[in-house]
């Protein structure tokens, strides 16, 4: 689902808790490409997590933790050292909206809290 988003992200743990729906959510693309330059890297500087608050669900909110990649930039040319991830469906620096729900049909959203629920169930 969270592929509806970017086809490169994939779900790392999921979670409702009191009424939020929590996702971590990572990249697994292996090169990025520098905003700046255009140049691709591999070369990792740090992650770090942003959280972004999605439209609620039902009576849940819904937190998105993104795991976001600080990378260098090994091109000489390029006035940046480093830069960070982005991700299309979020404007860089904002905490909100992504729009995740917008796109889903109703019946996929209960069957995936239905999913959730279930695991944490299972877990618990
Ligand atoms: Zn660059």
């Amino acid at each position: 689902m969270i592929k509806l988003l970017d086809n490169s992200l994939e779900c790392i743990n999921c979670k409702i808790k009191n009424k939020q729906i929590i996702l971590a959510i990572q990249s697994v693309k292996e090169k990025l490409c520098c905003p700046y330059c255009g140049c691709p890297s591999a070369r990792v500087h740090s992650t770090y997590e942003r959280e972004i608050q999605d439209i609620p669900f039902q009576d849940k909110q819904t937190i998105l933790l993104l795991t976001t990649r600080k990378m260098f930039c090994d091109n000489p040319e390029c006035t940046f050292k480093t830069f960070s991830q982005r991700f299309d469906f979020v404007v860089p620096k904002e905490k909100k909206q992504v729009g995740l729900w917008k796109n889903i049909d109703y019946i996929y959203k209960i069957e995936f809290c239905q999913c959730v629920i279930f695991i944490e169930n299972r877990i618990c």
